[in-house]
């Protein structure tokens, strides 16, 4: 059987994580769970995020409560509506083993009577929101005098939002000798007081080290001027077709504008933070999750500890105030064993923030440039290409092939690939290709200039499980060069780019010229960006946007047989099955719960359009990236 079953964990619940299709404990569940199990004791459990946290206090809760009595048992609190339905359905799933489990969510925004009425059917395990679930304590409407177990989940969070009395307050009205267990990615001075007050003698378990971000995650920088931040941010998207991503803003305002713009300019994106009404938070968060919108712009709050599966990056539109902040944004991707990458677009002033960060993540932060228009064109003929071929054609379109054959009788197959693509091409060059070089330069610029460089374009990438420096390492090898010349790595789906200084070039060119792996041609053509800026990583300011020329004869490139998108698994790593939390799980409760109620505005100023997309000048993603598959 599985390694749960070290664990000290009962059939039920690992039935339920085969069926979850977990095969190891994480670390924290690891730690967590034996000790939890074995003897009723307080714990102050630090984890980074997307370690697993729910599952290191739901398995032991579940297992420990009496599914025989309809007494509640154990409490559950957190921050957020969106939370609590998360670890909800989660310790739903977890017990579904159990006959006659009965978990119920509490949480502002919602009918308290109906709340109140699940309640009153027995519910061994509650999960709230501070504020409501104190409310209907106030109410007499649930009574916690019994329970054996409580769980301070997103602690810090909690503590940050102003719930400090209001856990105090329902705590009073628990018994003095259950056991408390608090978990939280950070460990800030007000949570070792909430331990000190409401704890006595917690174990303590840390993983990782404190403050940490998730191991797998990536971090990169842009430097730009504060004023070209929002054109920073369309490139990144563009440059990368199949992004799925939450975008953090600092203030709510900004949350909605940068959601607003995005929409204008035809990209799948949405707003999620506390102005909303909770219908209409409710919607953006089924849609993301339905993956029916790619770039969700949230606030910090809003945020917090959301669990969607495959997010490939996390974009930082302005650093957060705090820094701490941050590990909890980059949280977002890179989880369940999966990569990420996290970007923040700084600006020369808070560019010294990034040192202070990279302090704290103990991981340092690459620099990169903002893509050209050029790069960003090319990015979207190779994700198209790679669509087309990945395509399965739809039968139902044959009664209608005649006649469309018979308008397009006069073209050649080659002539048909060169229109077909310039569609696409021609709608983001006529919007690219005046388009300036939006690196702002730190002062120490020019050290050759790009005359003495030369960018390739190759037909390998992440499905071929290459990173930056696996293919660098590749090439180092196969080239016989030195780890300097060769610089500006840049790994993508299916292709990728590098640099050479232009000595090299021949050398280059004759090497791929017949050149197989594993079966397959492997091709290198002269790009036409020139990947401009910093070389070997580091360095940036290089030469301007320059034409290299080098004619590519068409994009025929061949690439290798793998579905496109893939970015988010690192190229073909484990594919665990989850349970799919979309249903009634995507709920969610901004700012304080139970005080605020927020009844369906109308209106829909939630930055959700739905499908629609607005005609700009612009290009938008419709034809390349525009809707991911689900996988
Ligand atoms: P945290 O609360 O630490 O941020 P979660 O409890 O939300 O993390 O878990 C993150 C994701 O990892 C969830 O989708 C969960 O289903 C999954 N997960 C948890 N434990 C395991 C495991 N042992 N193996 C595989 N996936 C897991
Ligand atoms: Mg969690």
């Amino acid at each position: 059987m599985s390694k749960f079953t070290a664990l000290g964990l009962d059939e039920n619940i690992l039935k339920a994580i085969t069926d979850m299709g977990f095969e190891t404990p994480s670390e924290v569940q690891e730690k967590a769970i034996p000790i939890l199990l074995e003897k009723d004791t307080d714990m102050v459990a630090l984890a980074q995020t997307g370690t697993g946290k729910t599952a290191a206090f739901g398995f032991p809760m579940l297992q420990k409560i009496n599914v025989g009595s309809r007494t509640t048992q154990g409490l559950i609190l957190s921050p957020t509506r969106e939370l609590c339905l998360q670890i909800t359905n989660e310790i739903k799933n977890y017990g579904k083993y159990y006959k006659g489990l009965n978990v119920v969510a509490i949480y502002g925004g919602a009918s308290i009577t109906d709340q109140a009425r699940n309640i009153k059917k027995g519910a061994q395990i509650i999960v709230a929101t501070p504020g409501r679930m104190k409310d209907m304590i106030g109410r007499r409407m649930i009574d916690i005098s019994k329970i054996e177990y409580c769980v301070l989940d997103e602690a810090d969070e909690m503590l940050n939002m102003g719930f400090y009395e209001d856990i105090t307050e329902i705590l009073s009205h628990s018994p003095k000798d259950k056991s408390t267990w608090l978990f939280s990615a950070t460990m800030p001075r007000e949570v070792s007081a909430i331990a000190k007050k409401f704890m006595f003698e917690p174990v303590e378990i840390t993983v990782g080290g404190k403050n940490m971000g998730a191991e797998n995650v990536s971090h990169e920088y842009y430097l730009v001027n504060a004023r070209d931040r929002y054109q920073a941010l369309k490139r990144l998207a563009d440059a990368n077709p199949s992004i799925f991503s939450v975008i953090f803003c600092r203030t709510k305002r900004d949350t909605q504008k940068v959601a607003e713009l995005l929409i204008e300019d035809g990209y799948s994106a949405a707003a999620l933070h506390g102005d909303l009404s909770q219908n209409q938070r409710d919607l953006v968060m089924k849609s993301f999750r339905n993956r029916q919108i790619q770039m969700l712009v949230a606030t910090d709050v809003a945020a917090r500890g959301i669990d969607v599966e495959n997010i490939t990056h996390v974009i930082n539109y302005q650093l957060p105030d705090e820094i701490e902040t941050y590990t909890h944004r980059s949280g977002r991707t890179g989880r369940a064993g999966k990569t990420g990458i996290s970007m923040v677009i700084v600006s020369k002033s808070e560019r010294r923030k990034i040192h202070t960060i990279e302090k704290m993540i103990q991981k340092k932060f690459v620099a990169k440039d903002v893509p050209s228009g050029m790069a960003i064109c090319e990015v979207q003929l190779f994700h198209l290409a790679n669509k087309i071929k990945e395509t399965e054609i739809n039968h139902e379109i044959d009664a209608y092939l005649p006649n469309i054959n018979e308008v397009l009788e006069e073209f050649s197959k080659e002539e048909l690939i060169k229109k077909v693509f310039s569609v696409e091409f021609t709608r983001f060059y006529n919007y690219y290709k005046k388009s300036k070089d939006l690196n702002a330069s730190v002062g120490d610029t020019s050290e050759g200039g790009s005359e003495d460089s030369v960018r390739y374009f190759i037909n390998v990438g992440e499905k071929d499980d290459f990173d930056w420096m696996t293919l660098k390492d590749f090439l180092k090898e196969m080239l016989q060069l030195e780890k300097d010349d060769l610089y500006k790595v840049d790994v993508k789906e299916s292709f990728s780019f590098f640099n050479t200084d232009t000595k090299h070039q021949e050398l280059v060119m004759n090497f791929f010229k017949d050149f197989e792996l594993e079966g397959r041609r492997v091709s290198v053509e002269i790009s036409k960006d020139t990947g401009r800026g910093r070389r070997g990583g580091r360095d940036r300011g290089r030469g301007g946007d320059r034409d290299r020329g080098g004619s590519r004869g068409g994009f025929k490139k061949r690439s290798g047989g793998r579905r496109d998108d893939r970015r988010s698994d690192g190229g073909g790593r484990d594919d665990r099955r989850r349970d799919d939390r979309r249903g009634d799980g995507e709920k969610r409760e901004g700012g304080r719960s139970g005080g605020r109620k927020e009844g369906s505005r109308d209106g829909d100023n939630s930055g959700f359009k739905g499908r629609s997309r607005r005609k700009s000048d612009r290009p938008n993603n419709s034809g390349t990236g525009g809707r991911r598959r689900r996988n």
